[in-house]
């Protein structure tokens, strides 16, 4: 961790609350490590010493309050993993990250660590998200942190929801507690950025994984491939935190797809298989029944996605009969074109039961590139060719697999791969027009 360019460290220098700023593009880039797929390898967390400097130690303890909430289950969904740690006089006391959906908050669990609250008093607390403000299934945390005496309260970024934006720093600085807003700010957004997305553009975050490989005209992506992934085991370890953290894995039917290792401790809302290809031709009622069950122990409920036709008639009565849902796309559109569809006007939901935070298209090279070739892409999980440019931009030689102009937002180094996160234009755009 030599290089690490903390942006976000001299907007947050002397100011009560600052995030107001306008990004430029340049601004989107994250310390080598961060992303939305979270800390790979462990580069990370052993070897930083403690600045003295007042700036340098809230980088320093908002690293480790987003390390918290990366190493939690990230069970918490809809609601954000928030991490926050509580700190005095340069002496960690407590951490804690958000529990899984209805559970207790970061800021909560780690305030709720320590028995003697008059010990909080002139402490400092570090979370990488605003204190939420209203009732949901917890009471609010701007209240209990306004009342825990301390003396500032660091946050990464400002909460984009209506109920909290402002009113959660609002609340905790009438207590007399200094806010300080922004510190690892593009770290942080890099990871709540499942909760972020659907806030900014109404609908789900899209990810999937490509691979960056080098073709005539420069770099081009192979999109949805997850071989080489495996292959590596940093990209295995990549690949199964974002399976396990999404909301709604999509993906080709297959039994290895319905994967216990995986998903065991896994948020997600469902698994839907797409078949664009009649790759359910050998499947009997007695797998579906199988896998069905499976699906059903990981709490999973598994839908199958598939234009009924006189090819896939006896394959389609299987899955039905195995009791795995069968979804027919709206009459006149073909699967990908019903994914970007439904996911926009929310018809997704009936699918899934709920609408998802985010959906991970996984290993399903046709649906990511027809989606990529829809601009309905928002972030792109790129294995880098080592020795390459790394600049995937517009350079890809076929349409479907153009990005636009790409955005590489994170680069994770790790012993035998580079990972690459990549924001689509649209996002960026979005993101840029944001003050969070
Ligand atoms: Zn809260």
């Amino acid at each position: 961790m030599a290089s690490e360019d903390f942006t976000a460290e001299r907007s947050a220098t002397g100011s009560a609350e600052t995030a107001q700023r306008v990004m430029a593009a340049s601004d989107f880039v994250v310390a080598p490590g961060y992303g939305v797929g979270g800390v790979v390898g462990t580069g990370l967390s052993a070897t930083e010493s403690l600045a003295t400097e007042l700036s340098a130690a809230d980088v320093h303890w908002m690293r480790r309050a987003i390390l918290t909430a990366m190493e939690a289950d990230g069970r918490a969904s809809p609601n954000p993993t928030v991490g926050a740690v509580i700190v005095k006089d340069g002496v960690l006391l407590s951490a804690g990250a958000t529990e899984p959906f209805g559970g207790r908050h970061a800021e909560r669990c780690a305030i709720e660590k320590v028995t003697d609250r008059a010990v909080l008093r002139g402490a400092t607390l570090y979370t990488t998200l605003e204190p939420c403000a209203h009732w949901g299934k917890q009471p609010p945390c701007a209240d209990l942190v306004a009342d825990c005496g301390f003396a500032r309260c660091v946050v990464g970024i400002r909460d984009p929801n209506p109920a909290v934006a402002g009113v959660g720093f609002a609340r905790v600085r009438a207590a007399g507690t200094e806010v300080v807003c922004g510190v690892l700010r593009n770290e942080t957004l890099a990871w709540h950025l499942p909760y972020l997305v659907p806030r900014l553009l109404a609908r789900p975050m899209i990810s999937t994984f490509a691979l960056d490989t080098p073709g005539t005209n420069g770099s081009r992506l192979l999109f949805g491939h997850s071989d080489r992934w495996e292959s590596a085991s940093a990209g295995r370890d990549y690949r199964a935190r974002l399976k396990h953290r999404c909301d709604l894995l999509v993906t080709e039917p297959s039994a290895s797809s319905v994967d216990t290792a995986a998903f065991a401790r896994g948020a997600w809302h469902g698994l839907v298989w797409w078949d664009m290809a009649g790759r359910l031709a050998d499947m009997t009622v007695t797998e579906a029944r199988e896998l069905a069950a499976q699906a059903r122990d990981l709490g999973a409920p598994l839908a199958l996605v598939a234009v009924p036709g006189p090819d896939n008639a006896a394959q389609l009565d299987a899955v039905v009969g195995g009791g795995i849902t069968h979804v027919i796309p709206q009459s006149g559109l073909d699967p990908a074109g019903w994914l970007a569809s439904s996911i926009r006007d929310g018809e997704l939901a009936a699918v899934t039961g709920g609408m998802p935070n985010w959906v991970l298209v996984d290993d399903h090279p046709r649906l990511a590139a027809a989606l990529a070739a829809m601009d309905t892409v928002d972030v792109v999980h790129v294995l880098e060719t080592r020795g390459g440019s790394g600049e995937v931009g517009n350079l890809c030689a076929r349409p479907a697999e153009t990005i636009g102009d790409a955005v590489r937002i994170a680069r994770i180094e790790a012993a035998d791969a580079t990972i690459g996160e990549y924001y689509t234009q649209g996002l960026s755009s979005a993101l840029r027009g944001t003050s969070w």
